[in-house]
């Protein structure tokens, strides 16, 4: 019955991709959009140099999150994009003030942790 295990793991792989897109990942040509959509995460480029990332708050609290890509300023953040057009930050975004989002942005995808320390 291994085939069985098998197909079954691919069907909810690909039933939890359906139901759980990745994040988009869409280039900005050095500013921002007025308005950021869900699910996506913008990287600022300018100059040819990856300026800054950002994303609205996953908890869903409608604030933008910007995250700095240059190496000269702190903090800063890499980012790493994938094949599959994914894309994954180090090291965890954490936001200090208001709703106090934690998470790691791994290919596409916001992975929270746990509060331990509030
Ligand atoms: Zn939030």
């Amino acid at each position: 019955m291994n085939w069985f295990n098998s197909f079954l793991r691919r069907a909810r792989a690909r039933l939890d991709r359906w139901l759980h897109p990745p994040y988009r990942t869409l280039m900005a040509q050095e500013a921002l959009p007025k308005k950021l959509r869900r699910k996506t995460i913008y990287i600022v480029e300018e100059d040819g140099f990856e300026e800054q990332a950002a994303m609205l708050c996953p908890c869903g609290c409608r604030r933008v999150l910007h995250m700095n890509l240059l190496p000269d300023e702190r903090p800063c953040w890499r980012l790493t994009r994938h094949e599959d057009g994914t894309a994954s930050l180090h090291p965890s975004v954490w936001r200090k003030k208001d709703c106090g989002s934690h998470f790691w942005f791994r290919r596409g995808r916001v992975e929270w942790c746990r509060e331990t320390d509030r």
